[in-house]
């Protein structure tokens, strides 16, 4: 079926890219972040291929996306570390979905919850060593610790991980990764002096900028998102090898022919200089095309790069083709791995003063995922 838009997704670049990742992770496990519909890819066709390419795991951030994974028939560990009050526990139980806690009050709703459930909950404890983020201050940890182990002897609890977050592994050589890195480790001191830590539980700070570059910081576990699409953690050191998963195509929707003088599009910001083709593309800042990307950002059409002329409107904008040709129902590339001279989401990204992730997982609902690559 011919629609508008679509994503297609290369499952075999996810795969892909997983294996390059577990390879980079020495002997740790993998736990692929598959958040926010995979970044846009798809939450549960991406997540079969990541667990296909070596994961282990899969990491989300709010509970329901760990229950929609398992209704999608799923059985792999998953993670759900974004807990805010009144989430539905019970069921994440139910559904052996792991849960992340950072203070007693979620701890104590988490233990109610395995009380009336007869379930006993899977933790991992995240510490906050300096982004100030989510995760339990160091000065809190010893309590936070306490208390689990309470919870623990109580049997509705069991401690299976223990965690935290960089806030600038993408800046090789920012001081904060080791002050981060020294925080984690006074973390698991205190863990292991608790009785908290042991063999069995899983300790892990990475995501994908630190599994490429931080061998010390692989501990048991990384947990990489971005780089799993393809998409450069760090563009400053290049690709990685990695590959992009997504490419966006659009099929021209009308092809028109205008005279010279003519204003393109609302508060006619651009003004035709010659007689000229115009072509209508049906995707707009309503499917994740920022109006921001107005006069900035290119595509490819008829084998070369357009600019977007006028102002991107929330359900298409326009492409000025000069006098090359272009019809009705004639495909445009947003972006894509490059192959064939589109732009790649990072020249989208660099365009937009933005990254990567913000590209990929505004591609709103209205436009399909298409999958290829399957295993
Ligand atoms: C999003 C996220 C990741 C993955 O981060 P990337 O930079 O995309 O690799 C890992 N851990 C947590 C807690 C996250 O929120």
């Amino acid at each position: 079926m011919a629609t508008p838009a679509q994503a297609r997704v290369d499952l075999a670049a996810i795969r892909q890219n997983v294996a390059l990742l577990k390879e980079r992770a020495g002997g740790a496990e993998l736990m692929g972040a598959v958040k926010a519909d995979a970044y846009g890819h798809g939450l549960v066709p991406c997540s079969a291929a990541v667990l296909e390419g070596g994961a282990s795991r899969l990491g989300t951030a709010f509970v329901r996306e760990a229950l929609e994974l398992r209704a999608g028939g799923v059985t792999a560990p998953i993670l759900a570390w974004l807990i805010t009050p009144g989430e539905p526990l019970d069921e994440a139980l139910a559904q052996d979905v792991e849960l992340s806690a950072a203070d007693d009050r979620l701890l104590d709703e988490i233990a109610a919850a395995a009380r009336r459930t007869g379930r006993t909950a899977k933790l991992h404890l995240e510490a906050d060593t300096g982004m100030s983020r989510g995760g339990s201050p160091l000065a809190a940890w010893p309590g936070l610790l306490a208390r689990a182990l309470e919870l623990r002897a109580e049997g509705v609890i069991e401690i299976i991980g223990l965690w935290s977050h960089f806030a600038c592994a993408d800046i090789p050589g920012h001081p904060s990764i080791e002050q981060q890195l020294e925080a984690f480790q006074t973390a698991l001191k205190l863990a292991e002096q608790a009785g908290a830590a042991g063999s069995h539980v899983i300790r892990h700070i990475s995501n994908s900028a630190a599994t490429m570059t931080l061998p010390e910081a692989r501990y048991d576990l990384v947990r990489p998102g971005i780089a799993m699409y393809g998409l450069s953690p760090i563009p400053e050191l290049g690709d990685f090898g990695l590959r992009p998963a997504m490419t966006l195509t659009a099929q021209v929707g009308l092809a028109k022919r205008v005279p010279e003088g003519a204003g393109v599009s609302y508060a006619h910001l651009y003004v035709t200089d010659r007689e000229t083709t115009l072509g209508l593309v049906p995707l707009g800042y309503a499917d994740g095309i920022l109006r921001h990307a107005t006069g900035r950002a290119e595509v490819l059409a008829g084998g070369r790069r357009r600019l977007i002329t006028g102002r991107v409107c929330m359900d298409q904008f326009m492409i000025d083709m000069g006098d090359d040709p272009l019809a009705a129902g004639d495909e445009v590339v947003l972006f894509g791995p490059g192959d064939g001279g589109e732009p790649t989401v990072q020249e989208w990204a660099d365009t937009l003063g933005t990254i990567t992730h913000e590209i990929v997982t505004r591609i709103g609902a209205r436009v399909p995922r298409v999958y290829e690559g399957r295993a």
